[in-house]
């Protein structure tokens, strides 16, 4: 389906063959190039070895859910970074898309009208790649040692004393920013504008999401965190070695 051409290209994961069907007839009028994969274990087959410029994923799939995919896809292989839009089929499932499991850069909710879904899917693709990393200033340092974090930009790699941790590129981009500047508060719209570069779809309250992630994560008790501490009616930030 993709002959050699600089379509951008699109890999479908939905189960649903009628609704799988009318989104790639959809992208083939709106002049992507696609891939289609029917179950979860099939579509990792496929993004463990080909690129692709944007990944659509049903949440709910035979073999392996969309979230689990979510998380492989983003763990290793050419789609670590790729943006990934979530198709769900219930507001609950929407819920747990933009909440904790999720590394999905946006999602919409079934039934969707194809305007909205060629809206986002451009949206995702005006995005340039690795914005998460390559938006991070040029004198953060690459590899930060704090309260136990250790976090290498040039590695993409995290430990917590001494375990890894896997996070998104949002919320690795997170980390390192307020890593990389101890003590410094951030306030969330400086979040906004530094980690997603002002894309339209995060609020406020998305960044209070993606800090939640992230303590959940490198918090011993994500309820009284002690290494990103909230500042109140300020903002963020990560805490300053005990002096
Ligand atoms: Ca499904």
């Amino acid at each position: 389906m993709a002959e050699g051409t600089n379509k951008p290209r699109v890999l479908v994961v939905e189960d649903e063959e009628s609704i799988r069907d009318l989104v790639c007839f959809h992208l083939d009028l709106a002049g992507y190039a696609f891939e289609t994969a029917a179950d979860g274990k099939e579509a990792l087959g496929i993004a463990t070895t080909e690129p692709f410029d944007v990944v659509v994923l049903d949440v709910v799939l035979p073999n392996l859910d969309g979230m689990t995919l979510c998380q492989a896809i983003r763990r290793e292989g050419p789609n670590r970074e790729v943006p990934i839009l979530m198709l769900t089929a219930r507001r609950e499932e929407s819920d747990k898309v933009l909440g904790l499991e999720s590394g999905a850069d946006d999602y919409l909710t079934k039934p969707f009208s194809f305007r909205e879904f060629l809206a986002r899917i451009s949206a995702l693709l005006r995005r340039p790649r690795s914005t998460w990393r390559t938006s991070l200033p040029r004198d953060e340092r690459t590899i930060v040692s704090l309260l136990g974090i250790v976090i290498d930009s040039v590695r993409h790699r995290v430990t917590c004393d001494g375990s890894d941790v896997w996070l998104t590129p949002q919320e690795f981009a997170l980390l390192h920013l307020l890593m990389s500047h101890p003590g410094v508060v951030f306030s969330r719209d400086d979040l906004l504008a530094r980690i997603w570069a002002g894309h339209v779809f995060v609020t406020a309250r998305g960044v209070d999401t993606l800090v939640k992630r992230v303590r959940r994560k490198v918090e011993p008790n994500p309820n009284q965190p002690i290494r990103i501490v909230t500042v109140r009616g300020s903002g963020y930030k990560f805490a300053e070695a005990e002096s």
